[in-house]
């Protein structure tokens, strides 16, 4: 496949799926990467937690690839730059809280001094090669989302990552509609868009209501303990829990690794400075129930987030009684309902109340709604739609949508499909290996792979055996494990 002469847009991951999102550009033979994100496995990939997506065919192309912008710190568009940029050795450009969250993944992963990541400030440009990239500030369920309008010879293209225009985001600036009609100026050759709730009429709701809502309900409850769980990446509904508990008369306790991970790359951004402290679960046992509300990690019902471990009574520090109550401050991801309905159980048998988002208006996407992607397309105007961050049906429906609308040509692909956006596109000009590997303790290997293939037969019809002979004096002289799907 020919690449010089043209500009093309490849998803190796993120198109076809909400998930693991990896999209490249090309033009006139030089490629850049917008975002590296993992999915989380499901049953059929038993022992797997994470799975990153195949990135093999820009890694072979790695010389001509001329950098990595992340438009988020979520873990669908971050969480794979630690595991794969060995393959790509590029530079990383992304906002400051973003970094934070980069930093801390590629410690962990022990090449935090190798990476060569840039801080761009929210708003500004940047140009690599052929691509002049305006950075667009727009609202998501975490700080400083950043939509990116990218100029190359052949037209211009919006990337708008995960966004919603929420008028009160509690946290940082409003989405900047200004600018980006500044910057489309009636002349965008296409628009990649974020799909993931095109079958949702109306707007997605804002954080300021959810704020207003959480602090009438926190008024509500006069005795006992109060925990919130939710996602601990959406800063503001941190920062609402904290202020409403400031205003209720109790302080806040965090629990679960990940909130204090979080909050602190927040600070450290200027983020949640203006609050009380956090108290941590150390402090907890001190406070009287009245005064405490546990801000938790675990609102999917993770059997190693904070929730799930103080319903069941194993957190060494935190526990809850009866007359308590629970506010999951989230929604349920599909899938995850069976563990959470179990959770809830759990937490009822106990006589603690708990609350969702069935219950009361505790929560609100981070994802546009239609009516705001009818007034994206309307800002923006594209000759092509590109739906992404989508299953096949939200892409079918995205497109729809966007035909409806006006614009000319709409597309679905699917990962690994060469869309060439010009000249004379949309054109899917052929297609490139993409596919899925999970990360195991080995190292990566393929989701439809013999290993795991061997692995999902042993834990339906498998045995495994030790033999362990010993010593006189008890020390071991030969293990031998051996395991076999029959
Ligand atoms: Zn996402
Ligand atoms: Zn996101």
């Amino acid at each position: 496949m020919d690449f010089n002469d043209k500009l093309v847009f490849l998803p190796l991951g993120g198109s076809g799926e909400i998930g693991m999102n990896l999209n490249l550009y090309c033009c006139n033979g030089k490629w850049l990467m917008v975002d590296c994100g993992i999915s989380f496995a499901d049953d059929r990939a038993p022992g797997i937690d994470v799975i990153v997506p195949d990135a093999s065919f820009i890694a072979e192309r790695k010389d001509d690839l001329l950098g990595l912008v992340i438009t988020h710190a979520h873990e669908d568009h971050v969480g794979a730059v630690a595991r794969l940029w060995p393959d790509f050795l590029c530079p990383v450009y992304c906002s400051p809280f973003t970094s934070e969250i980069l930093h801390n993944k590629l410690t962990e992963e022990g090449i935090a001094d190798l990476v060569d990541v840039n801080v761009i400030s929210p708003g500004s440009s940047l140009v690599l090669g052929d691509f002049k990239m305006d950075f667009i500030g727009l609202t998501h369920s975490i700080p400083e989302m950043q939509a990116l309008m990218i100029s190359t010879p052949y037209g211009r293209v919006m990337h708008s990552g995960d966004w919603k225009l929420d008028p009160d985001p509690v946290i940082g600036p409003v989405s900047d509609m200004d600018r980006m009609s500044d910057m489309a100026d009636g002349d965008v050759l296409a628009m990649i868009c974020d799909s993931t709730n095109v079958f949702k009429s109306g707007l997605s709701g804002s954080e300021g209501d959810v704020q207003d809502s959480l602090d009438e309900l926190l008024g509500r409850i006069k005795e006992g303990r109060v925990a919130v769980t939710t996602f601990a990446s959406n800063i503001a509904r941190v920062c609402t829990i904290a202020k409403i508990a400031e205003r209720h008369d109790r302080h806040v306790v965090l629990v679960g690794r990940s909130l204090h991970k979080m909050t602190e790359a927040a600070k450290k951004s200027g983020y949640l400075s203006d609050l009380p402290q956090f108290l941590t679960e150390k402090d907890y046992g001190y406070l009287p129930r009245e005064k405490v509300l546990l801000l938790c990690t675990g609102s999917q019902g993770e059997p190693r987030g904070a929730m799930a471990r103080i319903a069941s009574g194993n957190h060494p520090q935190v526990s809850l009684s009866a007359g308590d109550t629970v506010i999951f401050s989230s929604k349920v991801i599909p899938g995850n309902e069976k563990t959470l309905y179990a959770l809830h159980n759990e937490l009822s048998e106990q006589n603690i109340n708990v609350i969702t988002e069935a219950d009361e208006f505790v929560h609100v996407s981070g994802h546009p709604a239609r009516d705001e992607l009818e007034k994206m397309y309307e800002t923006v105007k594209p000759q092509i739609a590109v739906p992404v961050h989508g299953e096949a049906r939200h892409l079918a429906e995205h497109c729809e949508l966007a035909l409806s609308l006006g614009v000319k040509h709409a597309v679905a692909i699917n990962n690994g499909d060469v869309l060439q956006l010009a000249p004379d596109g949309p054109n899917i000009i052929g297609t490139v290996p993409s596919g899925r590997f999970a990360v195991d303790a080995g190292g990566l290997t393929a989701l439809d792979g013999e290993f795991l293939s061997t692995r999902r037969k042993l834990v339906f019809n498998g045995a495994a055996s030790a033999l362990l002979v010993l010593m006189r004096k008890g020390v071991s002289a030969k293990i031998r494990l051996s395991v076999c799907a029959v």
